[in-house]
Formats: structure tokens, C-alpha cells, sequence
């Protein structure tokens, strides 16, 4: 950790973060990094703190003392002002953020992306404190090659549909399609930071991740979550695997994304946080857009590299169709396809993602392997002796 330096030269001082979220997925691969790469200290704050135990315990761990956990629901919690002040940086990851909360829990969705996180803006505007906050890419909605007709050329052309952050509209879907709740709070917390910005001197730096998987993220339904839970897709179709049946294509799985690998992004987070004067007052694209496919295509993949690293045989019928109503109910809708544009990231931070798709599977399913295979097989067992 000795001499470090940031990207213009200067020496990296210690500072001390306050992580709102830092108890999920994203924020356990954060306090991860922060602990064993740099010397600065972390207030984490979350209302979980399983993912993180593994930082917090032993007292005896090189890092004690330099993260501390607090147990806060950032709705009704006057100590968070408090902590707030005592760090010179927030990073506010603190949200409801899977699609199938989006359309069922609409005002769950909307109080969390947007009113709980008004107070960590306004804490950090009046107390001249920086802010990191997690927004989205589905703020970009649908793409504008989404409304050609089908046979169009143009949908060919970047153009129509690289996300730019500067330069691409915001596209959501009828107000009756609830899913657009989430990407229209995102949007607007986003607005408001950026007016803090510009009318207050708010010292602010917005990340739209773009589908960000690895190891720890969601839970596996009936093992360490719900049994009726819906995570997000890296941890349905792993769930799938893990029991052995089909993975379920919504509306036949047409859909596309770019998939990064949780340890590169985290890099690019690092860079934010140690590059003030580089990050402030910029909206970033985090993704890899080498990484792109169909839904259809990644649970191809994944079975492959489910039964290379498991041993199992692959699944017989991979694959089956369902309706998004049935798997998401009413109110579901989707992006159709998320590239992003990594102009302003590569000129400000320099970075650039490296894990492959095959290669962030393969580490990112042998984890799921280890840590669930065990417990699945013995909850499938229970099931089918009762
Ligand atoms: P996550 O659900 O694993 O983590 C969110 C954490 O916030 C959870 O631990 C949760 O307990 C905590 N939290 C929620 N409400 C809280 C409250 N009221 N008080 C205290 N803690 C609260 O999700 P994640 O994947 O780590 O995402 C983090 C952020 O990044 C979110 O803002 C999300 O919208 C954004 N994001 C993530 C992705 C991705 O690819 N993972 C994509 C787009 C956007
Ligand atoms: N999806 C799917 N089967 C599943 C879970 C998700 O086909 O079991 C699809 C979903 O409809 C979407 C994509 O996978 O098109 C990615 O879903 P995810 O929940 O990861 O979030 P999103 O990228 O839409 O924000």
C-alpha cells in the first residue's frame, strides 16, 4: 500500500468512505478492495451484513479497525447524518434494484431509488461532503433501434444504439408498464444530484452500471432467500443449474446485455474514489461491451460451464420458454439491448474491463458450486422425502 499514487502522480491520502449499501453485492466486493488494497477506512452501512462478515470478524484481521458495520435503515435513522459528516466521501449504493420488485412493489421501488435517497443528497450538499452515487444503465431505457421496423438496416448502425451518457435519450415504456418505476426514479435522483451540482457545488460522480455479476450476488431461493424470491438473472439460472432443470427464457430470451465481471467494475470504482478532481461532475458507463449476448445465448453458456466445473452431465432439454406475465406478472417490460459508450470513462480514468463472459462464468459458477451444491441437494432431498 506504500506509496501509492493517484492517476496524475499525487500521493493518495487515507480518507474515510461512508458506504450506504455496503452489505450487498456490489458494496461486499467494494469493502473487499478497500480493505485489502488501500488504507482507507469504512463506515458501512446497511440494514445486512452477511456478505461482509467474512470483513467484520475476526477482530484479529489486518484491516480491524478501518471498517466498522452499522446496522441503519437509511429510512428512518437520524444517526446517518452523523456519519455522513464524519466521512469525506459517501458511496451511496443503497437501493431495491431487481426487476421483479419493479412491477409488483412499485411504490417500494420508487421510496427507495428515489425518496430514502434524497436525505444522503441533501447531508452531502449542505455538509460540502463528496458523492458517489449508484444509479443504472436502464435509465437509458429502450434503444432508439428499437422502434425501427424490423428489417431496418439502421438497426445495424451504433448509432442507434450505443449508450452514450451525454448523449442519449432516456426511453421508458408507458406509465401502466410498472417496471419503468425504478429506471424513472433513477432518473430523477440522478437530475436532482446533477442540479446540486450545478446550483450548489454539489461535488457529486453518477455510476450506471451495466449488469454487473460475480460472485455473491442476490441469493439462491429457499437456501439463503425466499423460496418465492425472483433475483436477477446470473442467480435464476444458477438456481436452475444447481437443481438440475430447465433455465426459463422470458418472452424467449431475445433480449440483450453486456455482462462485466464484479472485480473489473469494482477497478473502475477505485478510480473514481481516488480521482476526485478526474470523477467529479461526471456521469460513467461502467460495463464491458465486448461482453454482449442474448439471454438465450447466456444460459447456453452457462450450461456449458455449470457442467465443466461441476462434473454433471449437461442438462438434456436446457432451455424452456415463459411468458414475461407468468414469470413477472403484470406491468413487466424490458430493454432490449444495453451497449455501453466508453468514451468518457476511458478519457477520464483511463479504464478498460478485461474478464471475458467465458472466463467470468467460469470463476463466477464454480463459486456458486462450492457454496451452494451441498445445500440445494440436501433441501431437494427434504422436499422430496416429505
Ligand atoms: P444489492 O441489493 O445487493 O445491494 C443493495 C444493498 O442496499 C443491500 O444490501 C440492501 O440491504 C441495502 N439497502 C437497501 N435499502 C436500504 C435501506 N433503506 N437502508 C440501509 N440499507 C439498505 O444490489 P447491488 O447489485 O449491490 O446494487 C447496488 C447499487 O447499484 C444499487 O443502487 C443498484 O440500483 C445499482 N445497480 C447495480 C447493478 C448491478 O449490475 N449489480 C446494475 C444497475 C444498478
Ligand atoms: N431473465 C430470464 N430468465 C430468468 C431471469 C431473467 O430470461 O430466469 C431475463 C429478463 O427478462 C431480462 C434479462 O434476463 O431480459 C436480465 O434480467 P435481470 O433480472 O438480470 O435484470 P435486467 O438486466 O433486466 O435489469
Amino acid at each position: 500500500m506504500a506509496g501509492r499514487v493517484d492517476l496524475d502522480g499525487n500521493p493518495i491520502k487515507p480518507i474515510t468512505i461512508c458506504m450506504i449499501g455496503a452489505g450487498g453485492f456490489i458494496g461486499s466486493h467494494l469493502c473487499e478492495k478497500l480493505m485489502s488494497e488501500t488504507p482507507h477506512t469504512v463506515l458501512a452501512v446497511d440494514v445486512y451484513s452477511d456478505k461482509i462478515k467474512h470483513l467484520l470478524e475476526p477482530a484479529s484481521l489486518p484491516w480491524n479497525g478501518r471498517i466498522q458495520f452499522h446496522r441503519i435503515n437509511i429510512k428512518n435513522d437520524s444517526r446517518l447524518e452523523g456519519l455522513i459528516k464524519m466521512a469525506d466521501l459517501t458511496v451511496n449504493l443503497a437501493a431495491i434494484c431487481t426487476p421483479a420488485d419493479y412491477n409488483t412493489r412499485p411504490l417500494d421501488t420508487i421510496y427507495s431509488n428515489f425518496i430514502d435517497a434524497l436525505p444522503v443528497v441533501k447531508y452531502c450538499s449542505e455538509n460540502g461532503k463528496r458523492l458517489i452515487h449508484f444509479s443504472t444503465c436502464e435509465v437509458y431505457g429502450k434503444t432508439v433501434g428499437a422502434f425501427l421496423p424490423q428489417d431496418s438496416p439502421l438497426r445495424q448502425d451504433p448509432a442507434y444504439y450505443v449508450l452514450s451518457e451525454d448523449a442519449s435519450p432516456c426511453i421508458f415504456g408507458p406509465i401502466e408498464k410498472q417496471r419503468w418505476s425504478y429506471a424513472c426514479a433513477k432518473q430523477l435522483i440522478e437530475r436532482l444530484i446533477y442540479a446540486e451540482g450545478a446550483e450548489n457545488g454539489l461535488e457529486f460522480t453518477i455510476v450506471r452500471p451495466f449488469n454487473w455479476i460475480g460472485p455473491r450476488m442476490d441469493f439462491i431461493p429457499g437456501i439463503d432467500g425466499p423460496s418465492e424470491g425472483v433475483p436477477r438473472v446470473l442467480a435464476c439460472f444458477s438456481n436452475n443449474l444447481l437443481r438440475h432443470e430447465p433455465l426459463k427464457l422470458v418472452d424467449g430470451g431475445h433480449s440483450q446485455r453486456t455482462f462485466i465481471y464484479i472485480k473489473d467494475a469494482i477497478e473502475a470504482v477505485l478510480l473514481m474514489i481516488e480521482n476526485p478532481a478526474r470523477a467529479n461532475g461526471h456521469i460513467f458507463n461502467v460495463g464491458n461491451p465486448n461482453n454482449e449476448v442474448t439471454v438465450r445465448q447466456l444460459a447456453e453458456m452457462m450450461t456449458q460451464v455449470y457442467s465443466k466445473v461441476s462434473g454433471g452431465s449437461p442438462l438434456e432439454t436446457p432451455t424452456i420458454d415463459v411468458s414475461s406475465k407468468e414469470f413477472y406478472g403484470e406491468g413487466y417490460d424490458d430493454s432490449d439491448k444495453r451497449i455501453p459508450d466508453m468514451t468518457i470513462i476511458n478519457r477520464q480514468l483511463g479504464w478498460n474491463p478485461k474478464t471475458s463472459l467465458w472466463d467470468l462464468l467460469e470463476s463466477t459458477l464454480t463459486y456458486q458450486h462450492r457454496t451452494y451444491a451441498e445445500a440445494v441437494k440436501q433441501a431437494m432431498s427434504k422436499t422430496t422425502a416429505n
